[in-house]
């Protein structure tokens, strides 16, 4: 992505005060069959987090059991929100074991460290089954004219990020995997339960760039709208550019916001920064966030990260 989170969390709590709106329909099937629990990377069992009714109704049938443990399970997952297939007290213990024996897990990390900042920005750390650490971050604001109050969740996409903008702390640290639909998930899980509170806006704009992970960052999508109920213009995807991506995410036609992280307001000046620009001119990323914008009927905006000395300066105009 490209956000200020990069930087640091509070610039960002800041930029999102202003942000988001209403609901719509996710474009990424839910009704596919269940996938097999296969081996992916990082991870040495095929998470349940993540996964829609329809395909946990197909688990449990493929698993011998009646269509309606597969309804036990969503409940589980995302109403009990219960951590390890263990704890499914719900379902008898010999579906347990076949879940088990056949590879799967609930998917949810240990929370590692959490800090809190003086505005309530809760920045937490989870640990991976690859011993892995990811951070997520729980902006709560308070609309004092309305009365009510967001919570926005920031969720990484990646372990690190390939991209090295030179002003990330991120980027600097190398990138290492990508984070399965199951990892992006559990961290608006992670901030709800931390907050005791419904997360009400998502951005992704933590660690990684979201478009070089994008079927796991539809699948998460697509799970926060379905089965958390968080209305897509709710949601905002956050790019720093990378090329043929944008048309990619334009054709699911979802209704929430795509964010292009700038950061410099010529090419020259944002290739010495963002290192992915120089294969992605300024000409060729606007045209596609107007066909973005034609595409899905959605507002793109535009953010930038002002650097001391650098494009902050009017000597930059
Ligand atoms: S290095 Fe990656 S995470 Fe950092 S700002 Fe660039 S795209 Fe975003």
């Amino acid at each position: 992505m490209a956000a200020p989170q990069h930087v640091r969390a509070a610039p960002l709590a800041r930029a999102l005060r202003a942000s988001a709106t209403a609901t719509a329909t996710a474009t990424v099937s839910a009704s596919a069959p269940a996938p097999a629990p296969i081996k992916s990377q990082g991870t040495s069992r095929r998470a349940l987090l993540g996964l829609s009714e329809p395909q946990l109704r197909q688990l449990a049938l493929d698993l011998g059991e009646e269509s309606y443990r597969g309804k036990q399970l969503h409940d589980l997952l995302y109403k009990s929100r219960a951590k390890q297939i263990q704890d499914f007290n719900h379902v008898p213990k010999a579906f347990r074991e076949a879940l088990l024996g056949a590879g799967w897990s609930a998917g949810r990390s240990p929370v590692h460290h959490a800090v809190t900042a003086s505005d309530g920005t809760t920045k937490i750390l989870l640990k991976l089954e690859d011993n892995r650490l990811i951070e997520t971050v729980g902006i709560p604001v308070d609309d004092d004219n309305k009365g009510s109050s967001r919570l926005t969740a920031c969720v990484s996409s990646q372990v690190g990020c390939p991209l090295r903008c030179s002003f990330c702390a991120t980027g600097k640290g190398g990138f290492a995997r990508n984070l399965q639909p199951n990892e992006i998930v559990e961290q608006v899980l992670a901030i709800e339960e931390t907050f005791k509170q419904r997360v009400t806006n998502v951005v992704f704009m933590g660690m990684g760039e979201p478009m070089m992970n994008l079927k796991s960052v539809l699948e998460a999508h697509r799970c926060f709208n379905k089965e958390l109920k968080i209305g897509q213009r709710m949601m905002t995807i956050s790019t720093v550019g990378v090329p043929n991506t944008i048309k990619m995410l334009a054709s699911h036609k979802l209704q929430s916001t795509l964010a292009v992280s700038l950061h410099a307001p010529n090419q020259k000046l944002r290739e010495t920064i963002v290192p992915s620009a120089k294969s992605y001119p300024l000409g060729a990323l606007m045209d596609d966030c107007k066909n973005y914008f034609l595409e899905t009927g959605r507002r793109v905006s535009f953010e930038y990260t002002l650097l001391v000395n650098f494009v902050a300066s009017w000597d930059q105009r």
